[in-house]
């Protein structure tokens, strides 16, 4: 039988366990997820018996390696509906959005320019672009939230104006878990005529992604976050758009011909992969593509709702507990407890062998507007499952006890 998402699939991953073999509770899959043996293996292979380098060798074991850091781009392209030569590999959604302020940013922007980000982005949505507005004295405005913590697209439609040229939004929240309804903000954005930025970190792992029906212009992800390996990521960007703009990273691989006179470049995406790529971590994210595919997103988007309603309405039950964002979060849920900070939670939960996130998040706007200098977060993946939930619970009512 197909494997379902939950107990069956714990076994897939060795990080789930104790050194002793016993459970870990493992609730912050939002901040990174556990691997899969079939991503560790397709890692290993590639950093052992399969391993040297892309491109440049005139030798068979490079053109394999380069056929199969190829063959990745189409997997992680197909897995989000995008088109292979759309796909640029970054470190990860820091850098792929990085990329897009210094290079489309630097080129299409310029003083008397607004851009349009919320208030619930995670610091990688926010500091790139104030790096952008310092360099070219661009406007940056906030979109504010509904009550219960989605972006709040009706305000977006009031702010907007033709002078902003993109809209930065998270599809997913990393705190709040809230959804953004995509089709309209791409339609609101493109109504004025800017480009929809979409920062698909907390999206990718949790819903199907389709950027082609989704109708935005930019999306960024992270590989570690989707239960591959750390050090890649991905930018997709419409043809068109990435092959007008100018390179951001100068090195290897990412030209055409170099005198010192003048530089002509390569075509993209690799004229957006200056030096050596990582092409161990890539083959390790195609792997990962394939084996979230093998369960499918629906499957894992329905378990991950299943368990947050679990978690909600028993954190609701509790009156000294508050609860952040919509009650239909995608696998994230932030709370308080009344007298207890974070961090002291999450450190008896940690002597429970229950691992949750307490902070900011990197979204510091986003605990402003709430008013909390932290939350607590659990997170779910596509192995969590209800003992996860209930050991948290336990936890919480342990902790509760000892603060008195
Ligand atoms: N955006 C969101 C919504 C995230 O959750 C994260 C990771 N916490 C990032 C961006 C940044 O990802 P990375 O650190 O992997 O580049």
């Amino acid at each position: 039988p197909p494997s379902r998402p939950g107990e069956d699939l714990r076994k897939d991953f060795p990080g789930l366990q104790n050194a002793d073999g016993s459970p870990w509770h493992y609730l912050d899959t939002a901040a990174t997820s556990q691997k899969p043996q079939a991503v560790i293996d397709a890692v290993t292979r590639a950093i052992g018996k399969d391993y040297a380098t892309v491109h440049r060798g005139v030798y068979t074991r490079s053109a394999e390696m380069t056929l199969g850091y190829e063959a990745a781009r189409r997997r992680v392209a197909a897995f989000i509906g995008g088109r292979e030569d759309e796909i640029v590999f970054t470190r990860g959604a820091t850098e792929a959005i990085n990329l897009v302020a210094q290079s489309w940013g630097s080129a299409n922007l310029q003083a008397g320019d607004r851009i349009l980000l919320s208030v619930l982005e995670h610091h990688s949505n926010i500091v790139p672009w104030q790096l952008l507005r310092d360099r070219t004295g661009i406007e940056i405005d906030v979109c504010p939230l509904t009550e219960d913590g989605l972006i709040d697209l009706d305000a977006a439609e009031r702010m907007l104006t033709p002078q902003h040229k993109l809209v930065a939004f998270a599809h997913v929240s990393n705190v709040l878990g809230s959804v953004l309804d995509v089709k309209r903000a791409a339609e609101l954005a493109h109504s004025v005529g800017a480009k929809l930025l979409l920062d698909g970190c907390q999206a990718v792992p949790r819903l199907p992604v389709d950027v082609t029906a989704l109708g935005c212009d930019f999306y960024a992800f992270s590989g570690h976050k989707l239960y591959g390996p750390t050090g890649v990521g991905a930018l997709w960007t419409r043809k068109e758009i990435l092959d007008a703009m100018p390179p951001w990273q100068g090195g290897g691989a990412m030209i055409d011909r170099v005198t010192f006179e003048k530089t002509s470049y390569a075509p993209a995406p690799q004229r957006f992969e200056a030096g050596t790529p990582a092409i161990v971590e890539a083959i390790g994210l195609a792997a990962a593509c394939d084996y979230v595919a093998g369960i499918g997103l629906e499957a894992i988007h329905a378990h991950e709702a299943r368990l947050v309603t679990q978690l909600r309405e028993a954190l609701r039950g509790m009156n000294d507990v508050t609860l952040f964002g919509p009650d239909q979060s995608a696998g994230i849920v932030s709370f308080a407890i009344r007298g207890v900070h974070p961090h002291d939670l999450g450190t008896i939960l940690d002597e429970e062998d229950v691992a949750i996130r307490a902070g900011h998040h990197c979204a510091q706007p986003l605990m402003d507007r709430l008013g909390v200098d932290a939350t607590a977060r659990a997170s779910f993946g596509l192995y969590s499952d209800e003992d996860d939930v209930a050991a948290l619970l336990r936890g919480i009512e342990r902790t509760k006890r000892i603060f008195g």
